[in-house]
């Protein structure tokens, strides 16, 4: 299956497209975790988008499509995919509606991930990551906080928050994805494949309701 998350930031995309990953196999396609990587490895594609994720502002088009496009090409992700901050805003929604249709593959479901914007920003605010490179870790100092101040449950390295996740850079992210990103539920809606889904819920019932959904259509 072939599915997609949306949602503002802090909706809890990257989390619930971690937990579909481990359940079902299909990779998480997260153009965010794309750049982030890009940008820690210093590679001119990571150098050309610190400015814009600094700033909460998309980064150009015409970079992130073709970085998500190689990757939907990939072997890996031929039996299905979670999309995850991709696409973003109409352009790219129709760059990728016209990939899908030329390699005759379509989105299977859309889930729309629903959140109020006080609680997106305290989400953001507390989110820390482990900065251990294999860990995984993923911490909330108000809503899932870690033993230890400032220091992984897992494996005792110490917490980081991402560089965008600063209250001046939240406000304009949610600005950017009033404008330019919620527009795409109504794009995906005639296609029938679009669910609503309260991600105000804890992580586990999320979770349940997004499985509902996919277990529904895989019959
Ligand atoms: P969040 O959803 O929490 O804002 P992401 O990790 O998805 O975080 O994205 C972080 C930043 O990376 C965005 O604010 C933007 O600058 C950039 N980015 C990620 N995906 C895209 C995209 N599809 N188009 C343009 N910019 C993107
Ligand atoms: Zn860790």
């Amino acid at each position: 299956m072939n599915l997609l998350l949306l949602g503002p930031p802090g909706a809890g995309k990257g989390t619930q497209a971690k937990r579909l990953v481990a359940e079902y196999g299909w990779p998480q396609v997260s153009t965010g975790d794309m750049l982030r990587e890009a940008r820690a490895a210093g590679t001119p594609l990571g150098k050309q988008a610190a400015s814009y994720m600094d700033a909460g502002e998309l980064v150009p088009a015409s970079v992130v499509i073709g970085v998500a496009k190689e990757r939907l090409m990939g072997s890996d992700v031929a039996g299905g995919y979670v999309l995850d901050g991709f696409p973003r805003n109409r352009e790219q929604a129709e760059a990728l509606d016209e990939f899908l249709t030329e390699r005759a593959e379509s989105l299977d479901l859309v889930v729309n991930i629903r959140v109020d914007p006080d609680v997106i920003v305290k989400r953001i605010l507390g989110r820390r990551a482990c900065a251990a490179p294999d860990c995984g870790g993923d911490f909330n100092v108000y809503f899932n906080p870690p033993a230890a101040e400032e220091i992984c449950d897992d494996c005792g390295g110490g917490l980081v928050r991402r560089s965008d996740d600063n209250e001046e850079t939240i406000l304009n992210r949610l600005d950017v994805y009033r404008r330019e990103t919620e527009p795409l539920i109504e794009h995906y809606r005639p296609s029938g494949k679009v669910v609503d889904i309260d991600g105000a819920a804890e992580p586990d019932e999320v979770y349940g309701a997004i499985k509902a959904e996919i277990e529904k259509r895989r019959g």
